[in-house]
């Protein structure tokens, strides 16, 4: 079985009902859905949450006149192709644009894709000339596209070449190659993941708990017993995961197979995807509800990229209310208290 690219395949499996009709949707991004992603949703479902991440929609027409092409501000701060510098201490590096599935509200949908070129190796030298040449860069984040999708060996080099920079402390990896195609997690990947000097941290992106399949679990288990620590990042997804019993069947999930839950994001502005986003009041109160239920280890912190390459910003509740001669702290589970100002 082969990742699913075209409208028509999609259609042969029954997951669309006329590719004619969803031409127009798929054109502004590529299509591809992996074995495991395929067999993880259920067909009985018309509103499969695993399947509504993967599957083109006739919603993605719908632009509305605040939505963007570079929603998070990346075009901006990119001083050489490939490199985004936004804070002093940290940089991203996209080494290339491809990804093993592409999922419809992706905030660079308008980057990735089979047609995105990767960094030539003149091109790569001079990113990481960018980092060499500014010491106050402590941290390396290798996204993309899908930095895993990258051969072994390439991929080896890369981080080779990463190490050698000493004030690089450390190396973080984003990818969803663990979670949606777990068999490329093999042991020559996990070798090329292992800097001699600097650390290295994996981020892995994953949607919803059914994403944890059999085959994903097992990479994860693979990469966590080579000592390759693993953050996971979701995106709140109308539809998708925008209720409490999810996130919170997701949180424990991911912390049950040691991915510490770093970042929920809030959904960017993205062109098209409309149909995905949720209000930022309704994140405040799943991210509340999770609170009182759920293990201080399982929580993620509520972000917001600011539009515009303002950064990211924590949006969660606050728990904090006033009161003429002291502070009001709201408890999880709803109780008021004065705490002393
Ligand atoms: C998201 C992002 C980072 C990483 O931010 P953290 O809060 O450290 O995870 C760094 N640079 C850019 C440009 C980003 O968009
Ligand atoms: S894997 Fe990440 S970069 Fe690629 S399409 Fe999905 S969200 Fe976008």
């Amino acid at each position: 079985m082969e990742t699913l690219r075209t409208l028509e395949a999609l259609e042969r499996e029954g997951l669309i009902e006329s590719a004619a009709v969803l031409a127009d949707a798929a054109q502004s991004m590529a299509i591809a859905l992996t074995p495991d992603m395929l067999a993880a949703i259920d067909r009985s479902d018309s509103a499969d949450p695993i399947a509504r991440q993967f599957v083109p929609s006739a919603a993605e027409t719908d632009v509305a006149p605040d939505e963007l092409a570079d929603p998070i501000g990346d075009d901006a701060r990119s001083p050489v192709r490939g490199i985004v510098h936004r804070y002093p201490d940290r940089v991203l590096l996209k080494p290339l644009h491809v990804c093993p599935v592409y999922c419809r509200f992706c905030f660079r949908r308008e980057k990735v894709g089979p047609g995105g070129e990767a960094l030539s190796a003149a091109e790569l030298e001079t990113a990481l000339g960018y980092i060499r040449a500014r010491p106050q860069i402590w941290e390396t984040i290798v996204t993309g596209g899908d930095p895993l999708m990258m051969a072994p060996r390439r991929l080896g080099d890369l981080i080779t070449g990463l190490d050698a920079i000493d004030h690089l402390a450390t190396i973080r990896i984003h990818s969803r190659v663990p979670i949606v195609d777990g068999g490329r997690v093999t042991d020559e990947l996990v070798a090329a993941l292992k800097p001699r000097r600097a650390a290295l941290w994996l981020a892995v992106h994953c949607n919803h708990p059914r994403e944890l399949t059999a085959a994903a679990r097992a990479a994860l288990a693979r990469l966590a017993d080579n000592g390759i620590p693993l953050i996971g990042q979701t995106v709140l997804l109308a539809g998708v995961n925008d209720d409490a019993e999810t996130l919170e069947s997701l949180m424990r999930a991911l912390v049950a197979s040691r991915v510490k839950p770093y970042y929920l994001h809030h959904p960017d502005l993205v062109r098209g995807t409309g149909h995905f986003r949720v209000t930022i009041e309704r994140g405040q109160a799943l991210v509340k509800a999770l609170r009182g239920r759920l293990s201080g280890l399982a929580q993620p912190a509520y972000v917001l990229d600011v539009p515009g390459g303002h950064g990211k910003v924590p949006i969660g509740p606050s728990y904090l209310g006033d009161d003429p001669d002291a502070l009001l702290v709201e408890d999880a589970f709803g109780g008021q208290h004065r705490y002393p100002r």
